[in-house]
């Protein structure tokens, strides 16, 4: 059986519907693969979503899909020093992704696109060298223009297109638990760092409710439901735990080759995600957003060519996130080189800066570049820029600190 559309997108994630979407409503023909039965179950995800970045991706999530409203943050140090954030209004939500997924499916839908779940792309048709649709799992073909991989961090397509995915060694394995019974602020995230819970990433607490909380850490080179454990009975002592979930948290950074001819990804597969925290809804969907007109673009143009999908997409979402992505980036790879000791005097440095005064300037959770050079300004002092500088160097020598 042949079917056939204008454009087609393999991956029913957040990144690939708001893709779906944008496409669909200018009256484009769209169709949605989605390998799941149901849209988005399984979640992996702590669903820490900003709410200016929700605005910067045209998407307002219904009250149904809000778990909880926060307003502000503690980040605790190796030893326990706490640095608290707290703003007069709300900051972000944590969304109970299932919920939000399908609502955004449903938001495609009434926009024109088709979606196909419980179906797999399993491999690219080709037309004289060029990528012409895919093949379903029940080995329908399915043609298009223009074909998108909207995969997330595990998809396994983009290599046959001939791009470089992400590097699956860069990759963070992840561990939630949903818990009650537990004791937290409503409205307070929680972050820790240091090596006792996780050896080079952080783990979490997300508030889910008044008594309910999402917790999780990501880690590699240790056992991280065993970390996880040991989080939660040393913080949640009465705690009930009624889910695990596990995922991948991508951090290495946007890819620079992401089109080819008549075929572009988008979202986590190529690293479209914060590479401080791996939060990739609001970056994979300015991705999507940029991707949309680009494909509008070709398609109107009669040019689905790389040249023109590169000029359109590639270098849009270079100019808009490049330095964004650079410093988050270099961030990223300086934390994972910092010992407890350096994070605990870093910690320090913080709490007795004066940053509370400029706090709503620094609040831009998704472009975090002026966050990241103020901060470093304010905790540069010379026994820090020392520790950072010798746990970096030992880093690259000798390895994890
Ligand atoms: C533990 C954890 C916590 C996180 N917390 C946050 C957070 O707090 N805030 C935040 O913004 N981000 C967070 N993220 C990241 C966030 O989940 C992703 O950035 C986001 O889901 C990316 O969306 P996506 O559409 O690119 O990929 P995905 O959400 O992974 O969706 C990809 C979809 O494609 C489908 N698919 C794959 N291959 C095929 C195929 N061949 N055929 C058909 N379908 C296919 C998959 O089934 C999946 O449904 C977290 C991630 C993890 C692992």
């Amino acid at each position: 059986m042949s079917h056939n559309s204008d454009v087609l997108v393999v991956g029913g994630g957040p990144v690939g519907l708001i893709f779906a979407e944008e496409v669909g409503k200018r009256g484009i023909d769209i169709t949605v693969f989605e390998e799941h039965q149901e849209i988005g179950i399984p979640s992996h995800c702590a669903g820490l979503v900003s709410i200016k970045g929700l605005a910067r991706i045209g998407v307002e999530p219904p009250s149904e899909c809000i778990e909880s409203t926060i307003n502000g943050a503690e980040f605790y140090s190796p030893s326990n020093i706490c640095f608290r954030v707290e703003f007069k209004r709300p900051m972000a939500f944590v969304l109970n992704r299932m919920k939000f997924d399908q609502f955004l499916a449903k938001r495609a839908l009434c926009s024109g696109v088709k979606i196909f779940s419980g179906r797999k792309a399993v491999n690219f048709l080709k037309d004289r060298n060029k990528i012409a649709g895919v093949l379903d799992n029940f080995d329908n073909e399915f043609r298009s223009e223009i074909t998108v991989s909207a995969e997330g961090a595990t998809g396994q397509l983009v290599e046959k297109a001939g791009l470089d995915p992400i590097n699956r060694s860069q990759l963070i394995p992840a561990i939630q638990f949903e818990l009650c019974n537990v004791d937290v602020e409503e409205h307070i995230v929680q972050v820790f760092f240091g090596k006792k819970y996780s050896k080079n990433f952080f783990a979490w607490t997300m508030p889910t409710g008044k008594d309910t909380a999402r917790v999780g850490l990501g880690s590699k080179k240790q056992d991280n439901y065993e970390k996880l454990e040991t989080f939660v009975n040393e913080r949640f002592r009465n705690a009930v735990r009624t889910s695990v979930r596990t995922g991948f948290i991508v951090t290495e950074g946007p890819l620079k080759r992401i089109c080819t001819d008549n075929f572009l990804s988008v979202g986590d597969i190529c690293g479209q995600t914060k590479p401080t925290t791996g939060g990739g809804v609001v970056l994979g969907g300015i991705g999507a957003n940029i991707a949309a007109n680009a494909v509008m673009k070709s398609i109107e143009n009669e040019d689905t060519k790389h040249s023109a999908l590169r000029r359109y997409y590639e270098r849009k979402l270079h100019d808009k996130l490049g330095r964004e992505f650079f410093t988050m980036s270099a961030t990223r790879k300086i934390l994972n080189s910092l010992s407890n000791d350096t994070l605990d005097k870093i910690f320090k440095a913080l709490v007795s800066s004066n940053m509370m005064n400029e706090i709503d300037e620094l609040s831009d959770m998704d472009f975090q570049s002026y966050a990241i050079k103020r901060t470093l300004q304010k905790i540069m002092k010379r026994n820090v820029i020392f520790s950072v500088i010798m746990d970096m160097i030992r880093n690259f020598f000798f390895g994890q600190t």
